[in-house]
């Protein structure tokens, strides 16, 4: 597989990125992930503001191009011989000479470029919807980023598919009630017969198809209310929905030993985010 790290196109068999880059030794990154379709990018402005915006945030230099990405992306497409997959960016701090927590303000950062096929789904989710348990979020309080440091998340990823289920629904507590935060790679959002609530953006991450569904739930005239949601209200959803770049608009039909109805809603929300995804679709 060919790989873009640093301004070179390599084979990701070849050595390339340095024991002492902050990335690896202390996860000091960012990531993303952008779905491509039939030569086409999904939502990739978006994508790259909100990498641009947290690597602001942290202090780390962004040091290519929307347009630059979008090129090199599908260079590594053709390479790669890939009409549909999963760019995958990271950017780190840069490289230190010895493992040192402390870091100057002028690093060259370390970009990488990767093109892979979409991650096999069981197809029968599609019909049938989606399983997922609930399970504490243990992350920090920098979960509006996309940082590399996600052990919590794969852990708690690798126990519920160790359970049989599609993914974890992570909360948090407070004074001794829990409130849901979102998947380890997905957000939810709920339909109460009325509306959808989404939880609000306090400590998770600001979803690109999450915001992409709420804008086309407003625009179908569907309210939306972004909230706290606690996990007692779950018994008082009609519907739930997983929503991530790969999972698109899942409909979740169980929590823990909660059902839920395949819904109307959550149907409508998918179609309405596939038409307004080919209609953005930009060329690589
Ligand atoms: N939350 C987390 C923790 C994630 O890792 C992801 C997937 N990257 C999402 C939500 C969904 O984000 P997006 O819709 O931008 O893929």
């Amino acid at each position: 597989m060919y790989i873009f790290v640093n301004g070179k196109i390599i084979d990701s068999g070849s050595p390339a990125i340095k024991v002492f880059d902050r990335g690896m030794v202390f996860g000091d990154g960012l990531y993303d992930v952008i779905k491509f379709q039939d030569g086409n990018f999904v939502f990739l402005e978006e994508h790259i503001e909100r990498m641009k915006k947290s690597a602001n945030f942290f202090g780390i230099k962004f040091p290519y191009t929307l347009d630059e990405i979008c090129s090199i992306g599908h260079k590594l497409a053709m390479m790669n011989d890939l009409k549909e997959g999963e760019l995958y960016l990271q950017l780190t701090r840069g490289v230190d000479v010895i493992r040192d927590h402390i870091f100057e303000d002028d690093y060259d950062p370390t970009f990488v470029e990767i093109v892979q096929p979409v991650r096999k789904m069981d197809p029968s989710i599609w019909t049938e919807g989606g399983k997922v348990l609930t399970y504490p979020d243990l992350r920090h309080q920098f979960c509006e980023h996309k940082t590399t440091d996600l052990l919590p998340n794969v852990i708690a990823k690798k126990y519920v598919r160790s359970k049989g289920a599609y993914e974890a629904l992570m909360f948090r507590e407070e004074n001794g009630r829990k409130y849901i935060t979102e998947g380890a790679s997905s957000s939810y959002i709920f339909f109460d017969g009325e509306k959808i609530i989404a939880p609000k953006i306090e400590n998770i991450l600001p979803g690109i198809t999450r915001s992409k569904v709420l804008y086309v739930a407003r625009e179908t005239g569907i309210e939306v209310v972004e909230r706290r949601i606690w996990l007692d209200e779950l018994p008082q959803m009609k519907e739930v929905m997983l929503l991530s770049t790969l999972s698109k608009v899942l409909s979740i039909v169980k929590v823990d030993e909660m059902e839920f109805k395949k819904g109307e809603v959550a149907k409508k929300l998918e179609n309405a985010f596939k038409d307004l995804v080919i209609s953005t679709l930009v060329k690589m």
